[in-house]
């Protein structure tokens, strides 16, 4: 004779004095949704950050078993197998196996909830050549091939294409010179994302980001994203006008543009911001750069004489210095420390 369930009294009792309904209870099986992102070209089902191509039954435990787990102590997990995995239902059917302290083993059927996502995958996205999420536009604002727009386009180019990652969707699909430019063809927004941050850390760079819906797939809307960086090519000696006023270029960096006005020499700087909200044009002059040798100096005059032996006489401090470099403007001198 059977000893009754300590619980109930009434079923025979099959391990810790418990009928294996009351086993159950104790148990305290925790069951999460199943998340699977399955490629709506190919079928490759995605598992943590691997696709896979040939998805097995295996691979179905695998996934089952990160979603369930047991939280009473006196019991571990063995295994969880899938009766009925069919991609396109909204709960499969796990049975658990586990075992007791005592050694003794049990079964339970549960319904875990299926979270089923579609996407591209890489692999049929390299095949196809077809697919894009990302268009990045490298422009530069003074409309030519500059000095600075020709090293900020092969700085970005080499960056895009050592990221490139044949795993994920970090690839460049397309590229070429267009007219006025570089347009880049991305994998993903996320691989663009971190292009343009590239280009804003090493430029003074103007983003501008849109984005168009593309179309509905597998129940999700998809998107495809612009970004157009505009490079602030101007570089020193570059004459602009910002708001309607004339300024001299005397630096550029990643964050801020240093300018001298050229109605009253005052020096200024502008951030990105400020930048981003003037009404800028590039003009077609130029101020002269040079270097200028310093005749004498103390802390309030310099006597300097340019490259054609012209010597002039300026309120600058440059005492101890052999030269200095000067931009010259409407025959003007501009001095910048
Ligand atoms: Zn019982
Ligand atoms: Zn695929």
């Amino acid at each position: 004779m059977n000893l009754k369930c300590i619980k109930c009294g009434k079923e025979d009792a099959v391990s810790m004095g418990l009928c294996s309904d009351c086993l159950n209870q104790v148990l305290m099986l925790k069951v999460q949704p199943m998340q699977i992102t399955q490629c709506r070209k190919c079928g490759g089902v995605m598992i943590g950050k691997h696709w896979i191509y040939n998805f097995s039954p295996k691979d179905a435990e695998s996934l089952a078993r990160k979603s369930v787990s047991i939280n009473g102590s006196k019991f571990t997990l063995d295994s969880v197998s899938i009766a009925d995995l069919s991609l396109g239902k909204e709960t499969a059917k796990g049975l658990v196996s586990y075992s007791g302290n005592d050694g003794v083993h049990g079964e339970q059927l549960v319904d875990i909830p299926v979270i089923l996502g579609s996407i591209s995958c890489p692999r049929c996205n390299k095949i196809s050549g077809s697919s894009y999420e990302a268009i990045v536009q490298i422009r530069p604002v003074s409309g030519k091939m500059s000095r600075i727009f020709g090293e900020a386009l092969a700085k970005t180019i080499e960056f895009a294409s050592k990221s490139e990652n044949s795993k994920s969707n970090r690839y460049i699909m397309k590229q070429q010179n267009v007219q006025g430019g570089y347009d880049l063809y991305l994998g993903s927004k996320s691989f663009a994302e971190s292009i343009v941050n590239r280009m804003n850390s090493g430029f003074f760079c103007e983003v501008t980001k849109t984005k168009k819906m593309f179309g509905r797939e597998g129940g999700y809307d998809t998107y495809r994203y612009t970004y157009l960086v505009k490079v602030v090519d101007f570089d020193r000696g570059n004459v602009i006008y910002m708001n309607d006023h004339e300024y001299i270029v005397s630096s550029i960096s990643q964050s801020a543009i240093k300018l001298i006005s050229v109605e009253s020499g005052m020096h200024l700087q502008v951030t990105r911001s400020e930048f981003i909200h003037s009404r800028i044009r590039l003009s077609e002059m130029k101020a002269e750069i040079s270097d200028y040798m310093v005749i004498s100096a103390n802390e309030k005059e310099a006597m300097l004489m340019d490259p054609a032996g012209k010597q002039i006489t300026m309120q600058i401090s440059a005492a101890g210095m052999e030269s200095v470099n000067l931009l010259k403007y409407k025959e003007k001198y501009y001095y910048t420390e």
